[in-house]
């Protein structure tokens, strides 16, 4: 009994919630039980068991996922890296070729550079922003093609109406990893992705307190990545799932916030006499930002930025500044600072590090849900000190 919400705030509150409610309560309980009595299900995969994905917990979020992005299905997984392991290793078997975005989340990269190639899986890279060049990366046994919707950490935007056309054209699975821009800003299922994936822990959680992933799309391969993680194993617990149910019902209003606060912080970096370069989509400097005002209804809570003096100075501002809290991760309530050459991209060589663009002083922001004022007075001072 699905019922038809027409917005995403409402669909966020209301979609797979129980009807009629249990016992009355207004919030959906936590059913913490592993297994669950026989009913006379037609075979294992129909068994109610936490692995198999499919008790209350399990089956309210999936609807409520799915809901988020109109798309046909969801599935809840134990962490953002298990949805991307197990959806690769569902469409991709041996002898066969992806195709990825060349500035992947590194556990994304070094998933596909260390893994696949183990498995007899190869791949290539491909410039998100030069797609008249992703045809001499084709090859007979190409299955998919893989991108972010904006990257990490210089925040571009690979040309997203095209990685569709090209996957249709060549008869590819066309993914997109959906984590930064979350499903208030851009639902890839509506531009005819064929499954979109998220990282739970960021946004759609919201209060950096569970690892989660999902994904979401064709419900052919929902199907199929559901057996699969059935029997490797990424479940989420459904005391994850709770919160993870819990913090969705937030996100507009988080998200929204973010937005607006996001791009007011960035306008005040790009002025700012000490600040070289703010990479934010919002920004009309941002060389994606005519793409970004196409595909998405925000621009996101993430940016980042160089503050002239290179490296002493940007550890002078991480130092002096006192709201957000120095730590790698992002999407949650609270503001997130990192330097991602000592964090996300340490593993990457200093060489591959300054060929992508990521400089040693690059400052990455997790913008929170603290007044904007003060955000925008504590970085004022970081910078004049
Ligand atoms: C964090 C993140 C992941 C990995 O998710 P986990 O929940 O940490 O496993 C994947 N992609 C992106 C874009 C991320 O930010």
């Amino acid at each position: 009994m699905t019922k038809e919400y027409k917005h995403l705030e409402t669909k966020l509150i209301h979609a797979g919630e129980p009807d009629p409610l249990i016992c009355g309560a207004v919030s959906m309980p936590v059913f913490q039980s592993s297994t669950f009595e026989c009913a006379g299900e037609p075979g294992y995969y129909n068994l109610k068991y936490i692995r198999l994905n499919n008790t209350p917990n399990h089956e309210a979020l999936h609807e409520k996922l799915a809901a988020s992005e109109n798309a046909e299905a969801a599935l809840v997984t134990a962490s953002g890296m298990a949805a991307i392991s197990t959806t690769l290793l569902t469409l991709l078997k041996t002898g066969d070729h992806l195709l990825a975005q060349d500035c992947l989340y590194g556990g994304t990269h070094d998933f596909i550079t260390q893994d696949l190639p183990a498995l007899g899986i190869s791949f290539d890279f491909i410039d998100g922003n030069a797609p008249d060049s992703w045809k001499s990366k084709l090859r007979s046994n190409t299955k998919a093609i893989l991108v972010e919707t904006i990257t990490n950490p210089l925040l571009q935007v690979a040309d997203l109406k095209a990685v569709v056309q090209f996957a249709r054209d060549y008869g590819l699975v066309s993914l997109i990893d959906n984590t930064f821009a979350s499903p208030l800003n851009f639902r890839p299922p509506e531009w005819d992705f064929d499954l979109s994936i998220h990282s739970c822990s960021k946004y759609l959680n919201g209060h950096s307190d569970i690892v989660a992933g999902a994904v979401i799309g064709r419900s052919d391969m929902v199907n199929r990545i559901t057996y699969k993680l059935a029997r490797f194993g990424g479940s989420l617990d459904p005391h994850a799932c709770f919160l993870l149910h819990r913090g969705m019902k937030t996100l507009a209003v988080r998200m929204k916030y973010q937005n607006e606060s996001a791009l007011r912080i960035a306008e005040f970096l790009e002025g700012h006499s000490s600040v070289e370069t703010v990479n934010y989509p919002g920004l009309k400097s941002h060389s994606g930002h005519q793409r970004a005002k196409d595909l998405f209804d925000g621009f996101g809570g993430m940016m980042s930025f160089e503050i002239r003096g290179g490296l002493e100075a940007a550890n002078r501002f991480l130092e002096n500044t006192t709201l957000p809290i120095c730590a790698p991760s992002l999407g949650g309530i609270e503001s997130l600072i990192t330097r991602p050459a000592a964090t996300s991209h340490a593993g990457v060589s200093a060489e591959d590090r300054h060929a992508i663009g990521i400089s040693d002083s690059l400052i990455r922001l997790s913008v929170g849900l603290e007044s904007t004022e003060d955000m925008i007075e504590d970085f004022d001072r970081a910078l004049t000190k």
